[in-house]
């Protein structure tokens, strides 16, 4: 019988979302959602630390920007919680000690200041097979001893007793066979001295107490996965233990190293998703929620690196992807971050988004801006005619805000070089005689025809017209503007641009 698919996204809140969490999250959504399963959310916040006030909620609206919000989470609690690690610390130490009874783990006394004049002492210094029997530890300490430090509740550690020559193999969903030599691996703590586990200890009993299936995370916890087997099977869990995916690295641009919040901000793109703010700091750090990307295609371009269909698609709506996603074309290989494609990932979205998903958003933006829209049909009209000139959302602000108020600054210098009183003449009659019933282009073709009648050529008051208009050097066709801003307003801009360029 095939086992219920049970993911789990399991981030540490400790600041922002780096890109590389969210397309983890992402992937476990996915694969959940193509097998009718359950996407967790589980907050690992057993190192106090770390902890960052607020990083938690942080992760959640994250997950709700990009539409793929958890089934069970601390906000909404499924049958296997609590959902945070620091809430279940009560069910860690039972197991800590049932590897201890069962010979797989031991309590080590060492002070923190024995740990550091060691370490000062062999600067690779590795607590395990090698250095183990000279520590101060239930292995090299009388049992009397330890009841009596136990009893006397020194701060002590659980440490994994690490196998010597054995080789852990396990078959990953994406890398196939992988082994590990447990001669490389040290005695990881498994409970700390505060009584909280580590997250090796916490992720393994957590992961069978919630009856994950499958676990697709990061590549950077492979090396774990050594430690992790281990635990399932030293705790007796073999027979639940889920199938495991380590999902390929995203790597800085140039491909050298996995992408790192600092790289951003050396190469001035973002790598959270949603704006973050240091509490400890007030530092803000740009997502890309707020540069302009839409959920769409930030989801989509995620989805990419490390994935695709097998042919040349690129975009993808959401349940495209559920529909689509696979875990065997998933790549081994990292996959490198391109900012320029990020943005073509906005700007295809954009292009193909009706006018009804831009028209709040463009709304709220333009009234930040201070333009208030009152015709929503002029807006979505506005939008159809300038949304392929927009790769992210804010651009939407310079191409439409023409439209709702006229321009506050002008081009002069691209025009008064050549202009002169015959050129006013001519748009003083244009603006008269002006149709707007007509279509475009033969608001043009009349456009063309006058100035040729006054001895102008048209190329020589076209700029002027979009400059008195639009106030620069852009926007769609000029006679499309002309159309959707009306005879009054048009002839009101013409006269407005007669007396600026005349100055
Ligand atoms: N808490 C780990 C993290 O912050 C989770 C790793 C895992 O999925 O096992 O990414």
């Amino acid at each position: 019988m095939n086992r219920e698919v049970r993911v789990r996204f399991a981030p540490s809140p400790t600041g922002g979302l780096h890109l590389g969490g969210v397309r983890t999250a992402l992937f476990n959504y996915l694969f959940a959602k193509k097998n009718n399963g359950t996407f967790i959310l589980r907050i690992e916040d057993t190192d106090q630390t770390r902890f960052v006030e607020g990083a938690e909620q942080y992760i959640v609206d994250c997950l709700e920007w990009c539409g793929i919000a958890a089934d069970e989470s601390p906000q909404k609690p499924g049958a296997f919680g609590p959902y945070r690690q620091s809430e279940r610390k009560p069910s860690y130490r039972q197991y800590a000690e049932q590897l201890i009874a069962s010979g797989y783990a031991y309590y080590a006394f060492d002070t923190p200041e024995e740990l550091n004049a060691k370490r000062a002492q062999e600067p690779n210094f590795l607590y395990g097979q090698k250095s183990r029997m000279q520590m101060r530890n239930s292995l090299t300490l009388t049992q009397n001893e330890v009841s009596e430090l136990l009893a006397q509740n020194t701060p002590h550690v659980i440490r994994i007793k690490m196998p010597v020559d054995e080789l852990v193999t396990f078959t990953d969903m994406i890398r196939g066979v992988v082994s590990f030599d447990t001669n490389l691996v040290d005695d990881k703590v498994l409970l700390k001295a505060d009584g909280m586990p580590t997250y090796h200890l916490a992720v393994v009993v957590d992961d069978r107490a919630m009856a994950i299936s499958h676990i697709f995370r990061g590549e950077e916890w492979l090396p774990s996965a050594p430690i992790h087997l281990l635990l399932w099977k030293y705790l007796g869990w073999e027979s639940e233990m889920p199938a495991w995916a380590h999902l390929p690295l995203i790597l800085k641009p140039d491909g050298n190293g996995k992408l790192s919040k600092r790289d951003g901000d050396r190469l001035g793109f973002p790598v959270y998703a949603m704006n973050w703010t240091d509490p400890k700091t007030g530092d803000l750090t740009k997502g890309f929620k707020e540069l302009g990307f839409m959920p769409e295609a930030f989801v989509n371009l995620l989805a990419l690196l490390g994935w695709n269909d097998g042919t040349d698609q690129e975009i993808f709506t959401l349940e495209e992807l559920k529909a689509a996603f696979s875990v065997e074309r998933i790549s081994r290989a990292g996959a490198k971050f391109d900012f320029e494609k990020a943005k073509w990932f906005n700007h295809e979205w954009i292009k193909q988004s009706a006018a009804n998903r831009l028209q709040l958003v463009v709304k709220d933006m333009l009234a930040e801006n201070g333009i208030e829209v009152t015709h929503a049909e002029t807006l979505a009209q506005v939008i159809e005619l300038v949304k392929d000139r927009c790769t992210l959302l804010p651009d939407f602000v310079t191409q439409t805000s023409y439209f709702f108020a006229s321009p506050s600054t002008y081009d002069a210098a691209a025009v008064k070089p050549k202009w002169n009183n015959d050129k006013a003449a001519f748009f003083e009659e244009f603006a008269n005689t002006l149709n707007v019933e007509l279509s475009a282009a033969d608001l043009e073709t009349n456009f063309k025809t006058l100035a040729e009648t006054k001895g102008l050529k048209p190329g020589e008051v076209m700029l002027p017209l979009r400059i008195m208009l639009v106030g620069g050097k852009f926007g769609p066709g000029v006679f499309d503007i002309v159309k959707l801003l009306g005879k009054a307003e048009t002839s009101a801009r013409i006269a407005r641009g007669i007396v600026e360029f005349n100055i």
